[in-house]
């Protein structure tokens, strides 16, 4: 027998989605790098978009032990998959779509195509029935926050308490009947699916997040893109519900850590984006003084409308600060970036504003002349900018966004937030609080933060000693089948 038929068979379905799909790859090749054999499923359309826009495949093919496999996403293939609405849609209709294929592969398949274990990705948790049927063990695994998955119970449990759904004129009082949270929490910094909730939504959301929270209550572990020395407090709530909680990230930065030197450079040059990386934005930065640069960009899903796009667009240009933005196709599916624009706006932005549709973030943020991040909060993002040691300003969008920028500003302080205004003036002022009046403050918390994520994906490290434990139980699943 080789190697590879003793391996443990892991089996992993990203949701669809950017924010899903990169850490859930870097995952995947972190244990491929430990001889664990990996089936990696994809949505055929993400799929595509990987072979057009990356060398992943290449890439992954030095592991013999993984493979790609695809599914349908339920939809046509000339469906635009754009934005936010993309993916509350993809929420309700993944499941009958994918639900028959994952059958075959979990709960039908044998001899060495058997599954020893599902890694359980979160909004998925549809699929723990189908693990249960084939009784494969589950490792459910959250890329959002350890405070995001601690809200997530929260907002359960605040809907039975009544809390939820809640009017407008409460936005800025403190949370009630919220432990670990209710210090800090403003009812506007619960997860955005809390806010106008009508009663069949309020249902909706009530049962997602029961399911959410069963998953890793009843998962075998949970494994969390974050680090013990960032969201200690959080971590411990999770844990006195869930049987056993690795913290392994920041996920991108272990991976480039477990690398070999050369390696490192092969994974740096290649990427896991779903949309062409424009590069020339390097070569602009390079012209640029050091740390004199805001990063722009809200991720892969925000969607502007007419009246940000204006706002956020003057207040860039009247903060008389480079800008470097990224305006990917999601971001303006509800408003044209080509309307008409004073003439004063037009200058500004032709002096000191670069655009382009997709960014290599992770460069970007590491270049020199960076000062700033101004993001959505996504939770790759935050974690990016962390590892780069660059302070944000926070806008969210929606769902665990709103909470993220609160944990960012009120808790580590390393960032603003900017929740809920989006006026030119607020715009301007907000980014020079981040690049000169609270830039020392900001960077010197910000650099704290950045050193203990780097050390804690080092030999030794909480994040790196985790990923061990964590192989060592997939590979124990093996030994236990052989009983
Ligand atoms: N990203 C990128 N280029 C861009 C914008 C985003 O490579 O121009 C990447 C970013 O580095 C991150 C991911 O897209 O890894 C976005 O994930 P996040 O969780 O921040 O936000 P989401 O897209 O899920 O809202």
């Amino acid at each position: 027998m080789d190697q590879h038929s003793l391996a443990p068979h892991v089996l992993i379905f990203p949701f669809p989605a950017q924010g899903h799909v990169t850490p859930m790859l870097n995952l995947a090749e972190l244990l491929c790098l430990a001889n664990v054999k990996i089936t990696f499923l994809n949505t055929i359309h993400n799929q595509q978009c990987l072979t057009k826009h990356t060398d992943i495949e290449a890439r992954l093919a030095r592991y013999p032990g993984f493979r790609f496999k695809t599914i349908s996403d339920g939809h046509p293939d000339d469906h635009p998959r754009l934005g936010g609405d993309w993916l509350r849609e993809m929420l309700q209709t993944l499941p009958s779509s994918a639900k028959p294929q994952l059958r075959e592969i979990l709960v039908n398949a044998t001899g060495i195509d058997k599954v020893t274990c599902f890694l359980l990705d979160g909004w998925m948790s549809f699929a723990r029935d189908l693990a249960k049927e084939a009784k494969v063990p589950v490792i459910a695994v959250r890329f959002g926050s350890a405070c995001f998955t601690w809200s997530i119970k929260c907002t359960s449990e605040l809907i039975e308490a009544g809390e939820i759904p809640f009017k407008d004129d409460k936005m800025d009082q403190l949370v009630k009947n919220a432990p670990g949270i209710d210090s800090f929490f403003r009812y506007r910094d619960l997860p955005g699916y809390s806010r106008n909730l009508d009663t069949s939504s309020c249902q909706y959301i009530q049962d997602m997040s029961t399911s959410e929270v069963q998953a890793i209550e009843e998962a075998q572990s949970v494994v969390i893109n974050t680090f013990e020395e960032l969201e200690g407090p959080f971590l411990s709530l999770i844990r006195s519900h869930c049987s056993r909680v690795y913290t392994i990230g920041p996920l991108h930065a272990h991976l480039n850590y477990r690398l070999s030197p050369k390696e490192t450079t092969l994974s740096k040059n290649s990427s896991s984006n779903l949309w062409e990386i424009d590069r020339s934005c390097i070569s602009w930065l390079d012209q640029k003084p050091d740390k004199s640069v805001v990063y722009v960009s809200f991720g892969s899903s925000t969607m502007l409308t007419k009246d940000q796009l204006i706002e956020l667009r003057a207040g860039l240009v009247q903060s008389k600060k480079y800008f470097l933005w990224v305006v990917s196709p999601n971001l303006i599916t509800k408003c044209d970036i080509n309307s008409p624009i004073q003439d004063d706006l037009l200058e500004g932005i032709k002096e000191r504003g670069y655009m382009v549709g997709w960014a290599p973030q992770e460069e970007v943020l590491a270049h020199r002349a960076i000062g700033g991040f101004m993001t959505h909060s996504g939770w790759n993002s935050t974690l990016e900018s962390i590892v780069a040691g660059v302070p944000m300003l926070c806008w969210p969008y929606f769902g665990d966004q709103q909470v993220n920028s609160r944990f960012v500003s009120e808790v580590s302080r390393i960032g603003l937030d900017m929740k809920d205004s989006c006026n030119r003036t607020i715009v301007k002022n907000m980014i020079n609080d981040l690049m000169e009046r609270k830039k020392d403050e900001l960077q010197g918390s910000m650099s704290k933060t950045s050193n203990l994520a780097k050390k804690s994906i080092s030999e030794g490290g909480s994040s790196y000693s985790n990923l061990n434990h964590l192989i060592e139980e997939i590979k124990g699943m093996i030994k236990k089948e052989e009983h």
